[in-house]
């Protein structure tokens, strides 16, 4: 399976959620916070595709790509930085590697906290990216998904229903 950025994202927030995506398993979101999140992204950054453009690679894309100055822009609409947002933009750093653009920066970008985070691209990150991609390879493979881990987010997980219903 191609390892893309939300399973990257997922595998740092849950593994078991990450599990049930790659599996095509999905359940319902109607949660305020996906609508709110469609939101920002349709009010907060409207002008952004005026600005960057949505970069392509095989099936891996990129929002928001500033191509001029080589610049990753990944906007989150959480009110919490997370290290998965950090992971989900090393990924396409390190996509880029692989196709042979160089020096190009991220930015995280936080329009709830008014916040920009640059993320630095540090020495042993390419095998730390790889060594995600195959853990991921090899969780995805088990037939059975991974199991239950109580976590703060679970209450606002869109799986929540799936993990806990017969708690
Ligand atoms: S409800 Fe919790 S354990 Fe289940 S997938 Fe979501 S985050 Fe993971």
């Amino acid at each position: 399976m191609q390892i893309n950025a939300t399973l990257i994202n997922l595998y740092h927030v849950c593994k078991r959620q990450m599990w049930l995506h790659a599996h095509g398993i999905r359940m319902e979101h109607n949660s305020e916070v996906v609508a709110e999140g469609k939101l920002i992204g349709e009010t907060t950054y409207q002008d952004r595709s005026q600005k960057y453009t949505e970069l392509q690679i095989g099936k891996i894309k990129i929002d928001y790509y500033d191509n001029k100055n080589k610049v990753i822009h990944e906007v989150k609409k959480s009110n919490k930085a997370e290290y998965a947002h950090i992971a989900q933009v090393k990924f396409y750093k390190y996509v880029l590697l692989q196709h042979g653009i160089e020096g190009a920066s991220a930015i995280l970008e936080y329009p709830k906290l008014r916040q920009r985070h640059v993320v630095e691209w540090e020495k042993g990150d390419e095998s730390v990216v790889q060594s995600w991609m195959m853990e991921i390879q090899k969780l995805i493979a088990q037939e059975n998904c991974p199991p239950l881990e109580k976590k703060n987010i679970c209450r606002s997980c869109s799986y929540y229903d799936f993990c806990f219903s017969g708690e």
